[in-house]
């Protein structure tokens, strides 16, 4: 294979199908490295980054070309493959090491970034998958060998998930404070994020998990990956059934929806003192009358993928415990415009990824 031709599926216009293009690549300088991909996990964000942005509510939409993005944009953001060329300053690598690649990357010099806390940078964003060509091709450049995790003995497709689902599902869960066996927690949104959620708080905590998806497939999914209980948001009375299930105790809640009825749900239904975590994208724009922050005394954050530590930290975690697998959806690269299609659909359980 030459490693210095990429073919990527890349979309020219935004909204538009991906077509396959060719890009030569210089040899690797620096710290940099090309990875071979073998595999690339579909994330529901593509959706957004191919349609140009996110629903920011009241009708309006953030932009990645106002923000300085290029089109064609080369989308895939859970990179997993095998070390090929390396640059002549890289180190900790060599040539065959399988790896996944974290892809949240800033401008790498200042001090968020030196801490590992990329994601955050204050400078640039260089988010493979996004501003920089990402992992749906057969070759990657990353721009400093300090981005590749090694993936061990991991199965490398459920490993390539974790650069996204893998990490926003932790990151998000990591923002809880510690819970009782009395306690529920509630997953809203049980897509490949949210899955991801369940299986890794069944895990790690131990409060009963519940899980909150329309979709009776995903809840049945939920059910076989550690949730004690799941529940469908949409009946008008979803709000009291899941709460009284509950005891009234629900000490948190994971929205991997970002709806607003999925937030509204989750301020309602967490107790006093209860957390609630956005985590999903869906948009538009949230509502709460302000004495309820007092009177409930709740905490709402925000979580936004996670630091390159975090990631280091989780292919850990999955080396030492056994993380209850969630459901992989492979398919060929090429079938990529049909899977963007299927996952839009809501056709889609666990994660999509594709193979080159
Ligand atoms: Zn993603
Ligand atoms: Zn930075």
């Amino acid at each position: 294979m030459n490693y210095r031709c990429a073919h990527r599926w890349a979309f020219p216009s935004w909204g538009g199908e991906l077509t396959l293009h060719s890009d030569d690549l210089a040899a690797p300088t620096g710290h940099e490295v090309t990875v071979r991909i073998t595999h690339c996990g579909m994330c529901h964000s593509d959706l957004h980054i191919q349609a140009g942005g996110f629903d920011m509510g009241g009708g309006k939409m953030s932009s990645l070309e106002r923000a300085g993005t290029k089109l064609p944009v080369t989308m895939g953001h859970e990179i997993g493959g095998e070390v090929v060329e390396i640059g002549p300053d890289a180190q900790g690598v060599k040539l065959g090491d399988k790896v996944i690649v974290y892809p949240w990357l800033g401008c790498g010099v200042c001090p968020v970034c030196e801490r590992g806390d990329d994601h955050l940078c204050p400078r640039a964003s260089r988010n493979l998958g996004i501003q920089l060509p990402g992992g749906y091709a057969d070759l990657v450049r990353v721009p400093h060998a300090r981005y590749l995790v090694p993936i061990g003995s991991l199965e490398p497709a459920r490993a390539a998930t974790f650069a996204c689902a893998g990490i926003t599902a932790y990151g998000a869960i990591n923002k809880l404070n510690p819970m009782t066996a009395e306690d529920h927690v509630a997953v809203i949104g049980c897509g490949g994020v949210g899955m991801t959620a369940v299986a890794l708080l069944s895990a790690t905590t131990k409060a009963k998990v519940v899980a909150i998806d329309p979709d009776p497939a995903k809840r049945e999914a939920a059910l076989s990956h550690g949730a004690a209980l799941a529940f469908d948001p949409t009946p008008a009375d979803a709000l009291k059934v899941i709460g009284k299930a509950c005891n009234m105790n629900v000490a948190g809640a994971v929205d991997f929806v970002g709806a607003e009825s999925s937030s509204s749900l989750a301020v309602n239904l967490v107790r006093r003192t209860g957390q609630v975590v956005i985590v999903g994208l869906f948009g538009g724009e949230f509502r709460m009358p302000l004495p309820m922050f007092a009177l409930k005394s709740i905490q709402i954050s925000g979580s936004y993928v996670a630091g390159l530590n975090d990631l280091r930290e989780l292919v850990a975690l999955a080396q030492r415990i056994k993380l209850p697998e969630i459901p992989l959806d492979l398919r060929p690269l090429a079938q990529v415009n049909q899977a963007l299609s299927d996952l839009a659909k809501g056709r889609v359980v666990g994660r999509v990824v594709l193979q080159p």
